[in-house]
């Protein structure tokens, strides 16, 4: 490589941030990082209709909640602003009208495109005419063979509409290397003269996007599928300018594990901000979403961003699309999870426990929720977590005495006075432990030493229950350890009574 890569990621801002965007963010930050190249954001804000605002700060945020950072082109500043940095700005597509305008109006005066005065209705009646013949839907060069540029020109003059059409070559071939899959060929007949300048004086993605390619120096496009099928015209547009083209890299799609369709909006989470609000880390989402088209060709599994960095490799990217497997990213989550350090973790969880520790608040419950307490919780739960917002699910026992129908309390078939007993047992055992010995390893070795080796259930089943009312929850031993000796005492005491 004789000159250093620029590479970009492109997002336009309407509405939210896919997580297969978020993917091709990192593959070109890893790109760019691998070879100490540039990684700059464009805004590709040309189609005003589909702008939300708003949208291009979730963009942001995701990108910093990831971790992948960017040398150049459009930031968030300190105050939540945008703002540019970079020596071929503006950045923004939507501030550089007056470039496209330029560069297509050299286009039109080399013969390279055309107005088009078509009416909207013209190109329904013709696309309906062709579909019927099972055409593929193509405008047919009616303006480019009727007017002559100075005839043209003069309508324009007079306020007709118009909007300007790349002159595709009816013969021949364009061809190009995709770094992902290879050499393309694409039969120029096929290709329809697609618009450059739309009527309201914005350009096409396509013209917009290889203007300022070219003028930005972007030595690579990493950059999803959906847009193969436009490559060539892209190609076509490059040569018309007598431009280099950037080579081109087409990432395979991010598939939905049944249908196996294009994960989209209607299978439920797509954003990364839903990820992120449903209690996924950052690291195993970057780590996760890496490895949907990318094959490290090894058998590891686990990569930090920076391991990331060092191993990407554009070669290495697949063809075919990559199944998105939520259990897999549970699974991971998981995993990361448990290498967070108690106090981490308990920060983190901690906007998860307020949705929680607030109902159970007006439920009348007391228990405040101190830094403390809230890793006690963690370093008990953390085992059983997939995601953050697990932490607030069935752990209400941690805050409130838990209500439940005394007949659980029961280990297998237990009498009432046998079921008395070893409740009364525990509550003895608790009795004599002092406070300042109130830690786990004792606790548990303390009623360990207590239970029958054979018949553990008897003691350990009904003391659970009576703790947490709840059939399935984490050993007694930890959740006495963590609400204490008064606590665990008192609902003791309660589930005696519930026994007849
Ligand atoms: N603005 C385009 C999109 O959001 C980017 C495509 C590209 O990277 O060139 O799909």
């Amino acid at each position: 490589m004789n000159q250093k890569p620029r590479v970009r990621f492109a997002p336009s801002p309407t509405g939210y941030m896919h997580i297969g965007n978020l993917r091709t963010a990192l593959y070109v930050y890893l790109y760019a990082k691998k070879y100490d190249g540039t990684f700059y954001i464009r805004v590709e804000d040309t189609d005003q209709k589909r702008i939300v605002s708003d949208a291009l700060k979730k963009v942001f945020e995701s990108l910093e909640w990831a971790g992948i950072k960017h040398d150049e082109g459009v930031f968030l500043d300190e105050s939540g602003n945008i703002a540019e940095k970079g020596e071929y700005g503006p950045y923004i597509q939507s501030k550089r009208l007056e470039i496209y305008q330029k560069y297509v109006h050299q286009l039109v005066k080399e013969g390279k495109a055309y107005y088009c005065f078509c009416t909207p209705e013209r190109l329904d009646t013709l696309r309906s005419v062709q579909e019927k013949a099972k055409l593929a839907p193509a405008y047919d060069k009616l303006c480019l063979k009727t007017y002559s540029r100075e005839e043209a020109e003069k309508k324009v003059e007079a306020g007709e509409k118009y909007v300007i059409r790349f002159d595709v070559p009816e013969t021949g071939e364009t061809e190009f290397e995709d770094a992902v899959r290879g050499k393309m060929k694409f039969v120029n007949k096929n290709l329809d003269d697609f618009v450059l300048l739309k009527s309201d004086g914005y350009p096409t993605y396509h013209l917009a996007h290889v203007v300022d390619d070219h003028l930005m120096k972007t030595t690579l496009v990493i950059r999803g599928e959906e847009w193969l099928p436009s490559a060539p015209k892209h190609i076509l547009l490059f040569q018309a300018f007598g431009w280099e083209p950037p080579q081109y890299g087409h990432l395979s799609a991010i598939l939905n594990k049944d249908t196996k369709k294009k994960l989209s909006k209607r299978d439920g989470d797509v954003s990364v901000e839903d990820f992120k609000n449903k209690g996924y880390l950052p690291e195993a989402v970057v780590n996760f979403i890496s490895l949907l088209g990318w094959n490290p060709k090894t058998e590891q599994e686990i990569f930090s961003l920076d391991e990331l960095a060092q191993q990407f490799d554009v070669a290495k990217l697949n063809k075919a699309g990559a199944i998105f497997d939520l259990e897999k990213l549970d699974w991971m989550n998981g995993l990361y999870i448990r290498e967070k350090n108690i106090k981490d973790l308990a920060d983190l969880c901690r906007p998860y426990f307020g949705i929680a520790s607030s109902a159970i608040r007006r439920k009348g419950g007391n228990t405040e929720l101190t830094d403390k307490y809230l890793e006690k919780i963690v370093s008990v739960e953390r085992e059983r977590m997939k995601k953050l917002s697990d932490i607030a699910e069935n752990t209400e026992f941690y805050f409130d005495a838990p209500n439940y129908d005394g007949k659980i309390l029961k280990w297998k078939n237990m009498s009432d006075d046998d079921l008395k007993n070893s409740l009364n047992k525990s509550l003895d055992i608790f009795s004599r432990i002092e406070e300042k010995n109130w830690e786990l390893e004792n606790l548990k070795n303390r009623l360990m030493e207590a239970a029958d080796s054979k018949n553990r259930g008897e003691l350990l089943w009904p003391l659970r229950v009576a703790l947490t009312g709840k059939e399935k929850s984490p050993s007694p031993f930890e959740v006495t350890w963590v609400i204490g000796k008064t606590e665990s005492i008192k609902r003791i005491k309660k589930s005696i009574q519930k026994i007849k």
